[in-house]
This record gives C-alpha cells, sequence and structure tokens, in this order.
C-alpha cells in the first residue's frame, strides 16, 4: 500500500521554483553526492550508431560539460561505447574516472543473473564501479526479505565497492510511488516532461522531499515534443530534476550542449507555448515506448498508435510512404487479445486507439483531412 500524500495543486503549480540563470544549473541528486550539470545523456540511441561515431558524440558530449551518463545492459552495446569512449588508455588522462557518473541498469529477475550483469556491464564500461546500478523498467519495488533476493544482491554489489549507490528505472508510477517512499533508493528514473501530469509532479516532489535523485527519461515523450528549448526551460524549473536527453546524432547533441551556457529560462512565451501542448496532447496519447511489443498480429504498435500524432508533428511525407500505409493496414488484423494494453505502463485501451489512429490516416490518405 503506498502512502498517500497530498497532490501539489497543478500541472503549473511549480513553475515558480526558478526563475533565472545564466550558465546551466548544477544539481546535486538528493542525497548520493552525485554533483553535475543539469543536463545529462542518456546513452540508448548510441546504440545505432557506428563505434567511432558514438565514441565522437560521448567524447564532444563530456568535453561540452555533460556529466552525468545513462545506459543500460538490455541497450546491446552502448555500455561498450561508453567505456571505450571515456576508459580507453588514450583518453584515460583527458577524463578521469571521478570526473563523470556512470548510471547502468539491470533488468535481472534472480540474484544470480544480477551477479551476471553486473559483471558484464562492469567489464563492458571498462571500470571497476558504476556510479548509479539501477533495477531496469523495475515492475515492484524491491525490498530486503522480499524472498526475491534481488535488493540483498544490491547492497552486497555496495558493500563491495562494485555499485556507489542503489537506484530504480519504473514506468509505472505505483512502482516510482512505492521505491520514493521506501527510503531504499538514492535516485528513481521515470518518464517526465512538460506533458506530465498532477501525479508524475507529485513523484517529483516527493523525490524533493525525501532527498531522493529523480531522473527524468523520455523528455521529449518519445519523440512527440519537438521543441527542445521549451521541454530543456520546463525541465530547468525543477532543481532536483536530472534530464537526460537520448542523443544519437551530432546535430541533436550540439543543441543540447548549447543550453550550457545560456539556458532557456521560463519566459511567459514559452509557458503558453507548453500550455497549448499540454491541452493538444492531454489525456491517452501513446509515448512510443515499444513495452507493448511484440504483438502476435505483427502491428507496429509504438508508431501505429500514435500516427495521428506524428502525421501533424513531424513531416507528414514520412508517414505516409507505402512502408507504412502496409503497416497501419495489419490494424485490420487486431486479435483484440488485449495483451498490449496489459503491457502498457499508461494503462491505455490500445485496441481502440489503433482503431481511432487507422481511421484518421485513412481520411488523411484519401485528401478527407488535411495534415499540412
Ligand atoms: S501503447 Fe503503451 S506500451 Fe505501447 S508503445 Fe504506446 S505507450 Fe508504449
Ligand atoms: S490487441 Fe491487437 S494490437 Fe494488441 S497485442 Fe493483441 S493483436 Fe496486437
Amino acid at each position: 500500500m503506498v502512502p498517500r500524500v497530498p497532490l501539489p495543486p497543478g500541472p503549473n503549480a511549480l513553475l515558480h521554483l526558478r526563475k533565472d540563470y545564466r550558465m546551466i544549473p548544477v544539481i546535486t541528486l538528493g542525497s548520493t553526492g552525485i554533483t553535475a550539470p543539469q543536463n545529462g545523456f542518456g546513452a540508448l540511441p548510441v546504440q545505432r550508431c557506428d563505434m567511432e561515431t558514438a565514441v565522437r558524440i560521448l567524447r564532444r558530449a563530456y568535453e561540452g560539460g555533460m556529466r552525468y551518463f545513462d545506459t543500460a545492459r538490455a541497450y546491446s552495446d552502448s555500455e561498450e561505447k561508453l567505456g571505450n569512449a571515456f576508459m580507453s588508455d588514450d583518453y584515460k588522462n583527458a577524463c578521469p574516472r571521478e570526473s563523470i557518473y556512470i548510471a547502468t541498469k539491470t533488468a535481472a529477475k534472480t540474484p544470480e543473473e544480477f551477479r551476471e550483469q553486473l559483471e558484464t556491464s562492469l567489464k563492458n564500461l571498462k571500470t571497476d564501479y558504476i556510479d548509479v546500478y539501477q533495477f531496469h523498467m523495475a515492475n515492484q519495488c524491491y525490498r530486503p526479505g522480499d524472498g526475491t533476493g534481488m535488493y540483498e544482491e544490491m547492497l552486497k554489489a555496495k558493500e563491495e565497492g562494485r555499485i556507489r549507490h542503489i537506484a530504480l528505472t519504473a514506468h509505472k508510477i505505483q512502482v516510482a510511488l512505492e521505491a520514493a517512499e521506501s527510503g531504499l533508493y538514492e535516485t528513481i528514473q521515470f518518464p517526465f516532461s512538460y506533458l506530465a501530469s498532477e501525479k508524475e509532479l507529485h513523484l517529483v516532489e516527493l523525490c524533493k522531499k525525501n532527498n531522493i535523485g529523480f531522473i527524468a527519461m523520455k523528455g521529449l515523450a518519445g519523440g512527440l515534443i519537438n521543441n527542445s528549448r521549451a521541454a530543456m526551460a520546463y525541465m530547468l524549473q525543477f532543481d532536483n530534476v536530472m534530464p537526460i536527453w537520448g542523443i544519437q546524432k551530432e546535430t541533436e547533441l550540439e543543441e543540447w550542449l548549447s543550453y550550457m551556457e545560456n539556458p532557456p529560462v521560463m519566459t511567459d512565451e514559452i509557458r503558453t507555448f507548453i500550455e497549448a501542448e499540454q491541452k493538444e496532447l492531454a489525456g491517452s496519447f501513446c509515448r512510443g515506448c515499444g513495452y507493448c511489443l511484440p504483438c502476435p498480429a505483427g502491428i507496429t504498435i509504438n508508431q501505429c498508435a500514435r500516427m495521428s500524432l506524428m502525421l501533424r508533428r513531424a513531416p507528414s511525407d514520412d508517414w505516409l510512404t507505402e512502408y507504412w500505409q502496409n503497416e497501419m493496414k495489419k490494424i485490420e488484423k487486431c486479435l483484440h487479445c488485449y495483451q498490449c494494453s496489459k503491457k502498457c505502463p499508461y494503462e491505455l485501451d490500445t485496441p481502440a486507439l489503433l482503431e481511432k489512429n487507422y481511421e484518421d490516416y485513412q481520411n488523411v490518405l484519401a485528401g478527407r483531412v488535411s495534415v499540412k
């Protein structure tokens, strides 16, 4: 049972937290002592780059002032890329180990698997300790004595000095709230952007109250937000939130680095823009996380269930190709098995959402609705 804590008055209630700064603020993550510029690097997308490009991007991020890097055992070779970028002999002097913070994750379900994954991560990262070690997409708030042995394994790893801080990432708000109340976790990672609802704002406040670092993933809501300035201005209002921006291209990196100096502050103009976005994207929309996959009917749910938004928020031609027409057509084969809804952390009625998007898509294709 999650203890009840009063909710803050509303999504805009915290907009007074910070008003002015000339350089990106440097924040400390709860009780960890980790102190870094409030502009972190999310290393999921670098798994799609070749090694040379990834190493170049990661080093440029460091040289541009980023210090907090987040990866996961589950992101194929992302850990290895971080290891090659920062721990190789040719870069060790430029980047002493204690000058950066590396967070990674384990999706282990047993203590044996946990140990195996930890050793692999340390080897990939070419380091003898991990700063922040997180239970990845936890479906439960692991506790000592819960019978799984998972928290005990975390503690052991910390005592051995293999990890510095015990942490958790979640997509289910109840799990994150329970972790924030438990006193067992030093940072919590959760999706957070300017589309946050009162529930997420409440979680951020709860973490602040309990001196827990809050790591914000999906700051661009899985690609739906395309105004990085507004996204950053929003994050910087919260002095306990570390955004980790998923970065794959040098151009994206330079955009985030440009905010190291003259970071955007919340102005009336940005506030009005965000309010319009919140209105447009309110309610049940697919964030594109893909946690509902695979679908037995082969539907690319994470794109098809948000096609209407993509058609209007990205160049629509890219989504009207023959390829995407065929992908959308698969919605006709939906079995209504609801496997997707059961796995969706946002508890969406995914089959209904797919149908709605398909209807709109057909209207756009037929020229009955314009998205230009
Ligand atoms: S339907 Fe839910 S789980 Fe699937 S991609 Fe969308 S938000 Fe994620
Ligand atoms: S309900 Fe439809 S979309 Fe969802 S998993 Fe089943 S077949 Fe796929």
